[in-house]
Formats: C-alpha cells, structure tokens, sequence
C-alpha cells in the first residue's frame, strides 16, 4: 500500500524553499491491536509550522530532519483494530503531510456530531476557530462594547475572530493586504478594514479609531506583530487587553523590532497575554456549542483557499508568508 508524506530535509534559513521538502514514500506500519488506519482528505497548512522547521526548543518539538513531517489532518478511518472506530467514521488528527495514518486509537479524534463539512474541523470548528474563541474571549477577556483592533483579518483565525468578535457586540477594525481582502473583511461584518499595505499601519489605525469615535482601541488581537503590535500600542486605550496570538512578520527573519510606542504599555496599564489554543482544550465543550451555534445561525461564515493533491502542499504553506490565501489554507486529497 502506498502512503507518500512529506519529509522535510533541510532546516530553512529565512523563507524556505520547495528544496526543503521532498515527497516521498512512507510505508505503513502493520496495523496493531487497538490501531487505525486513515485515508486523509484534508490537510491544513499553517503558519506555526514553520517553527517547527527550526531546531529550537518552543511548545511544539522541532520536525525531524528526513521524517514525515506532522499537521492537522481530517480524513476516514479504512482500517479499525479498535473497538472506539469503525471504517467510515471521520477523525481528526495530527498525522497530517502525507495521504495515509496509522496508529493507536487515542491519536485519533471523532469529530462531533455537527452538521458541517469536514474540512470544518481543520477551520473554525478547529484549531483555526478555538484559537480566535479563545485568544479573543480568554486571553483578551474582549466584551460587549469593545473596540477590537485584529490583523492578519482575512486569513483563517483573523477572520474567525472579526465574525464572533461582532456577534458578541464589539466594534472591530480589521487589517489585511489588499484592497480585496479588506473588501471581504468589511463583508465579514468589520467596521473597518485597513489596507496595510497602502501606509503607515499606526497612521491608518489612528484615523479609523477617530472615525469611529472611540479615538482609540480596547483589544489588539495580534496575529502579525511588528509595526501592527506597534500600533496597537500606539492606539491603546486605558487598560486595554491583547492577545498575543502570531507574530508571522518575524517567523522567516526572526529579527526583533524597535517599538517606538511600546512605552505606552505602563501609562495604558496595558496587559498582554501571550496564549496557545491547548491551553484551553478542557474548555471545548463550550467552544463547539458556541461556534456550531454561530455557524449555525449563519454569523460565522468561512472561506477557503483549497489547493489540490498531496503534490501541493509545500506550496501552499509557503504562499501563507506572501499572503497568496483568502480564509483558510487547505489542501484537499
Ligand atoms: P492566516 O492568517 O490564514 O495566513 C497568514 C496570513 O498572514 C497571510 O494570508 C497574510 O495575509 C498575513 N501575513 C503574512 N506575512 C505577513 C506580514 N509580513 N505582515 C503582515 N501580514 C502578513 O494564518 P492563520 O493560520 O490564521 O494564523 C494567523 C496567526 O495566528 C499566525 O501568526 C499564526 O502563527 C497564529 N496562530 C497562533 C495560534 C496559537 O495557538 N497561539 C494558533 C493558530 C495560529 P495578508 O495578505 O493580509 O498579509
């Protein structure tokens, strides 16, 4: 049976290359008692990945050079030596990179009886949706009359976090590149949309937060870091909250910046808390009605950019760092 993954195989200095993954086979081990087998048909890329192409000690170990690398996967079970799965059944899982997985039942996961489609539980019923519930509501402690600043607001967590930051009545400003992902961020329910790459991002936010009235913001959800976290700091109001969420400006330079406001953080009493989705994870029950509610209702909708074949996913992960994704990144199989 043949399984091609994904290996990387060599540690990237700065943005990596097609040259540092290499597709290969990667056979299957024999199906042991109280195991499964996975056929994938979604794969998500993300940017935290690439993290993990560096040896460096961080909250997830580094990917093995020659080894298949892993990533949030949502695939069916085929094979099941495991009385909690029977073929058919979709699991998600961290056996992604490759077509096919195989291991002990408890790396697996059952996805929860909510009517969506299944690349769902790789996008706002997943990772990409607990990090915006909890990075907005826990780490942020964002409330009702807020005014919440978040970047990065057309990719996947971005716009997770502009939708469910408006259902819970909260004013929000949102930044991404382009005139057409500000377009769909306004479409998203953001009362504005800054296009940062069209000035000065601490320019643009203070103009909108004076348009708006507030003359400043209450919640910075931080996806991108940099001048965006520069800004923020610029524009906080007093005791205002962030959550430290991503900073992907720094993931292919690793250089620091000079913050020429960061000074503002003790006048504001600004508080800053830096989270990871797993901190949370005993608080999924509460995720899942919330989320499949809104989404039920309509208020959180999602876009994909799906690329096709286990052939694209380098890729696809690389375009994350030149913005070439709208919503979630996705490879279908
Ligand atoms: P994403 O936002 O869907 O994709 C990345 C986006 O970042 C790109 O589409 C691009 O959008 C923007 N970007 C790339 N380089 C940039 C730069 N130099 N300056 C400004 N924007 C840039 O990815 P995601 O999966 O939702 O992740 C968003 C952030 O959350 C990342 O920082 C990620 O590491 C973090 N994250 C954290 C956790 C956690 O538990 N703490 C979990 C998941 C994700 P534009 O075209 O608008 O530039």
């Amino acid at each position: 049976m043949t399984n091609r993954a994904w290996h990387l195989m060599s540690r990237p200095a700065g943005m990596p290359t097609m040259d540092d993954f290499a597709l290969r086979d990667a056979p299957l081990p024999e199906l042991q008692d109280g195991w499964v087998r996975v056929e994938n048909k979604w794969l998500s890329v993300d940017p935290y990945m690439r993290g993990r192409m560096n040896d460096v000690k961080s909250y997830v170990p580094p990917f093995a050079l020659g080894e298949p690398m892993q990533g949030g996967a949502v695939g069916k079970v085929v094979e099941s030596r495991s009385p909690h799965f029977k073929e058919g059944e979709t699991v998600f899982h961290m056996q992604g990179w490759r077509e096919q997985a195989a291991g002990p039942a408890e790396q697996f996961n059952k996805v929860p009886p909510l009517p969506v489609e299944d690349h769902q539980w790789l996008g706002n019923l997943g990772l990409t949706g607990a990090t915006a519930y909890f990075g907005l509501f826990r780490a942020a402690q964002a409330k009702e009359g807020d005014i919440v600043f978040v970047s990065a607001a057309a990719g996947a967590v971005g716009s997770a976090v502009v939708q469910i930051a408006k259902a819970k009545g909260m004013t929000v400003i949102g930044s991404a590149g382009g005139a057409d992902k500000c377009a769909w961020v306004r479409e998203l329910g953001a009362d504005a949309a800054l296009d940062y790459k069209s000035g000065p991002i601490v320019k643009l936010l203070t103009e909108a937060a004076q348009a708006l009235g507030s003359g400043g913001i209450d919640v910075y959800f931080d996806n991108v870091g940099g001048d965006h976290l520069d800004a923020a700091f610029a524009t906080a109001r007093q005791n205002a909250r962030f959550a430290i969420c991503g900073m992907i400006e720094d993931y292919n330079t690793g250089s620091s910046h000079a913050f020429r406001y960061i000074m503002r953080i003790i006048a504001a009493r600004i508080m800053l808390k830096g989270f990871i989705y797993t901190d949370y994870l005993p608080e999924m029950a509460e995720f899942y009605r919330e989320m499949g509610g809104w989404i039920a209702s309509g208020q959180v909708t999602s876009r994909e950019t799906v690329r096709d074949g286990i052939e694209a996913a380098p890729q696809a992960f690389l375009d994350l760092f030149t913005g070439g994704n709208t919503g979630k990144m996705l490879v279908r199989l």
